[in-house]
């Protein structure tokens, strides 16, 4: 076992912190143009297809740097949902034609991707989800209301999971089917399927309202953290889709969405990492620097203990954020190994950044502190991708419980 980094690593991780902190001084909403405009998006992705090749291991090693200088976590769980939720699940389980179709566009993010799975009866449960992916005579027609989706709009391109209606008039197909919906081709791939006239009328209809192809994103919510990740619902009304949209096989959209969520769950926090990381050299040097009565507080035990305990976390989640990247680049399933590294992680995340702010006092409390909503945001961790709750049962059922 190494658990040394090569010089290349090195000078990867070492470019993503600059990148981070690039991308930390440019206004909110250029953040992702920036990262993209790094390589942050194609890290994992294969050369032939436009990304650097790198393994998940140092991926995750990137991503920590980004999360070193970057503090907008909202931006980078959006990058984390295009690139560990959709484009490593496209590198597994799409044809050829469709990782040429779609990889290259996603490594330089000039399309991006994000996971349109929960609704309003179906968040933990995925098992449930209500919309239907009906089959036609060009390939399926999308119907449904998902909520919560990162990045919704600006999203070109949803990995939705949909019931199979089937065919119409004929035995309904079992199961859910995992689609990639674009959001503005929809139109088009209605308008190939209709006759010359009809296929006018579209497009026309198309040019006319941003909401023909079918696919309508409601306003950013306002969540308590992570508001970089702009989470808003997503109302599929109709969205007609060729059969090359389909992401494996009809019926299996159960086994695609949790491959997408293995990937998802393994790297989704390796920015946190970084940013644990940034917040507890910050952390100690408070508690060195911060004098009552005449010594530092970090003389009193309950102090030092805060931070050795933050340190603990950071380096805890380390571990298993690293471990399930290796199980990963393994070729191993690695699902229980993904939902240890994001329950800890996210859990993890959420205690350290409580002792963070205590260990400030009254001053933690404030606002410009930025340590509430460094709370809010780690919240948001432990709730996406997989409530803690939910890991937790993958990890008893795979011990058999
Ligand atoms: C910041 C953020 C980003 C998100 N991004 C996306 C996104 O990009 N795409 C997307 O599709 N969704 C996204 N979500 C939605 C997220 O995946 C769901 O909120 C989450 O899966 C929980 O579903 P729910 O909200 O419906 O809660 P519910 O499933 O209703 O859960 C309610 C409570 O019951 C518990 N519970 C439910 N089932 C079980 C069980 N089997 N065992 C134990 N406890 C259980 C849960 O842990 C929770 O405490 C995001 C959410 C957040 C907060």
């Amino acid at each position: 076992m190494d658990f040394g980094w090569t010089p290349a690593q090195r000078a990867v991780h070492d470019r993503m912190r600059a990148l981070g902190a690039e991308a930390d001084a440019a206004a909110p909403d250029d953040r992702m143009r920036v990262l993209a405009r790094g390589g942050a998006l194609g890290l994992p992705i294969a050369r032939e297809l436009g990304g650097e090749g790198l393994d998940l291991v140092t991926t995750a090693l990137a991503y920590e740097g980004l999360g070193a200088t970057l503090r907008d976590g909202g931006v980078l769980l959006a990058a984390g949902a295009h690139l560990f939720g959709v484009a490593l699940l496209l590198a597994r389980v799409g044809t050829p034609a469709q990782q040429r179709a779609w990889l290259p566009r996603m490594a330089t993010g000039d399309c991006m991707a994000t996971v349109a799975a929960t609704e309003a009866g179906a968040g933990s449960d995925v098992a449930s989800v209500q919309a239907r992916a009906d089959r036609t005579a060009a390939g399926y027609r999308v119907t449904g209301e998902k909520r919560y989706v990162t990045w919704a709009d600006r999203a070109d391109v949803y990995f939705a999971v949909a019931r199979d209606g089937g065919v119409a008039g004929g035995a309904p197909a079992r199961g859910l089917t995992a689609l990639l919906v674009p959001r503005a081709a929809a139109a088009d791939a209605r308008a190939a399927a209709a006759d010359a006239r009809a296929a006018a009328d579209a497009r026309a209809a198309a040019a006319d309202t941003a909401d023909a192809a079918g696919v309508r994103v409601g306003a950013p919510l306002a969540t308590a953290g992570l508001r970089g990740a702009r989470l808003a619902p997503v109302s599929f009304r109709g969205c007609e889709v060729g059969p090359d949209a389909l992401l494996g096989r009809a019926g299996a959209g159960l086994a695609v969405f949790q491959i997408a969520m293995t990937y998802e769950r393994a790297l989704i926090l390796a920015f946190r990492l970084g940013a644990m990381e940034r917040a507890l050299g910050e952390a100690v040097r408070f508690a060195r620097e911060r004098e009552l009565g005449g010594q530092a507080i970090a003389r009193h035990q309950a102090v030092a203990h805060r931070v050795a305990q933050m340190k603990l976390r950071l380096e805890t989640s380390r571990l298993l954020v690293y471990r399930a990247a290796w199980e990963l680049d393994q070729g191993q399933r690695g699902q229980a190994e993904a939902a240890l590294a994001k329950w800890h992680a996210a859990d993890s995340a959420v205690l350290f950044a409580l002792d963070d702010l205590w260990l400030r006092g009254g001053a933690g409390y404030l606002e410009e502190s930025g340590l509430p909503s460094a709370v809010d945001d780690a919240l948001g961790g432990s709730i996406h991708s997989g409530t803690s709750d939910v890991l937790a049962t993958v990890v008893a059922r795979w011990l058999g419980l």
